[in-house]
């Protein structure tokens, strides 16, 4: 039985490479028909923070992971102690000014790791190696393992045990984690000896590196799951992206949808080289999954972000957000960016462009074609992309002027932008009053 948890410390916010742990957890129990844990690791009761376990969890359910199950280790105190106390017993652990210690043989712990392959390390020397015999952490003659802390002096466990008493009780069966973990591993693997239990396989993903080297550190705020979120990213698209954070479905395949992946993921098949993490990359994936989602779905999707944001929305109904939503479809990368490019639609306040007055409003014909199309809008009574693409034309030639001599100073005038979707289009959801009303403004 595959059986695998996602064990979050509850001392920061959910960030990216949490969340892609989290995931190929999730995947692998998924596609494997196994169990998903979550496990709340609160034994650190300073740094342990519940706005940040909830976010953890709202992030969780936000990017449509599920679970089976939900430990938080803070309940579970007196089984770890319970352990400690066993080991003290068989005289493998002893107490040593109020901690209890783990005694730490010297030996050669290995294991084969399901990503990183056969891993070597010397209690005695502190290197872990891998089958090559190249150092993956520690430096030769470093230091040695010290006789372990199981529980502190203070009566709280320590969480290298936690997590091996834990993983042995809840009989999780593999154990996926970042690779900053693989160091844990021998003096864990030390514990599941000493307690007398079977280790289950491991698995340590590759790091996270940000694009101009260096890790992708918890510290940077952007990388939040809840700053995406804040930001408009939509969680399948997310959800996608940090797919690719090491696997990859094959071939050049890069948006693939849950089923899909799930019929194709595989432990075997994560890179051992650290993944890099493009800003711009994950902005691409998510203007696909907005291109290619129901318009109806899309717009609900923004009235929510709208909802959480408090956005300021002058009345817009759902209907005309729609025929908005369907002219930036593929235009956006998030929905900031969409509130940001279409922020003349919601509000009569909008920002204009630096120097765009100035360049286009200012023109020696604007007055008049400006008064002369404004007279010609207001008298049609259907306003249409035909209807009023026929005014229009009768003031380029009545003026004497080009369709570019006013299409920039209109679009100005209406958007406050020299780029967006067609004119025509833009008038129409805009309402001909607006329209009008805005023309008016400037002459
Ligand atoms: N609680 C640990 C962390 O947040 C994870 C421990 C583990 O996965 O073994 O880094």
């Amino acid at each position: 039985m595959i059986k695998v948890r996602f064990a979050p410390s509850p001392t920061g916010y959910l960030h990216i490479g949490g969340a892609r742990t989290a995931l190929f957890n999730w995947m692998y129990a998924r596609a494997q028909k196994g169990i998903f844990v979550l496990r709340i690791e609160d034994t650190d009761q300073i740094r342990s923070k519940k706005e940040y376990e909830e976010e953890i969890l709202k992030s969780m359910k936000w990017l449509g992971m599920d679970w089976d199950e939900l430990y938080y280790q803070s309940q579970r105190f007196d089984i770890y102690r319970e352990k400690a106390e066993q080991l003290v017993k068989e005289g493998k652990a002893y107490l040593d000014n109020g901690a209890i210690l783990l005694k730490t043989p010297k030996r050669e712990v290995k294991f084969t790791d399901l990503i990183r392959g056969d891993i070597c390390f010397d209690t005695t020397n502190f290197v872990t190696r891998d089958a090559d015999g190249n150092a993956i952490t520690g430096e030769d003659g470093a230091d040695v393992l010290k006789d372990e802390v199981l529980m502190k002096a203070d009566g709280s466990p320590a969480y290298s045990f936690c997590c091996v008493v834990d993983d042995a009780l809840m009989e999780i069966s593999t154990v996926i984690r970042g690779e900053d973990h693989i160091s844990n591993t021998p003096k864990q693997i030390i514990m599941y000896d000493a307690l007398g239990f079977k280790p289950p396989k491991f698995a340590h993903l590759p790091l996270i590196m940000g694009e101009e080297g260096g890790r992708l550190s918890k510290r940077h705020g952007a990388v939040a799951v809840s700053d995406y979120r804040r930001q408009g990213f939509l969680p399948d698209a997310l959800v996608n992206y940090l797919m690719l954070l090491g696997w990859s479905p094959g071939g050049d395949q890069e948006i693939i949808s849950m089923k899909n992946a799930l019929q194709k993921f595989s432990i075997k098949k994560i890179n051992k080289t650290a993944a890099v993490f493009s800003l711009e990359k994950l902005g691409w994936v998510n203007a696909q999954y907005i291109k290619n989602k129901d318009i109806n779905e899309l717009t609900d999707s923004i009235l929510n972000f709208m909802k959480e944001k408090e956005f300021e929305t002058a009345g817009v109904t759902k209907e005309q957000l729609k025929e908005v939503v369907k002219l930036y479809k593929s235009r956006m990368h998030t929905f900031v960016e969409f509130f940001d490019r279409a922020d003349f639609i919601f509000k009569d306040d909008f920002k204009f462009d630096d120097g765009v007055q100035e360049q286009y409003l200012k023109q020696y014909h604007v007055r008049e074609s400006f008064d002369l199309l404004a007279q010609k809008l207001a008298n049609l009574t259907t306003f249409d992309l035909k209807s009023s693409e026929e005014a229009f034309k009768d003031v380029v030639s009545k003026m004497n002027i080009t369709t570019s001599d006013l299409v920039h100073p209109v679009r100005v005038a209406l958007t406050g932008k020299t780029v967006g979707p067609g004119l025509f289009e833009t008038m129409v959801v805009l309402g001909k009053e607006k329209t009008v009303a805005r023309l008016k403004k400037h002459f």
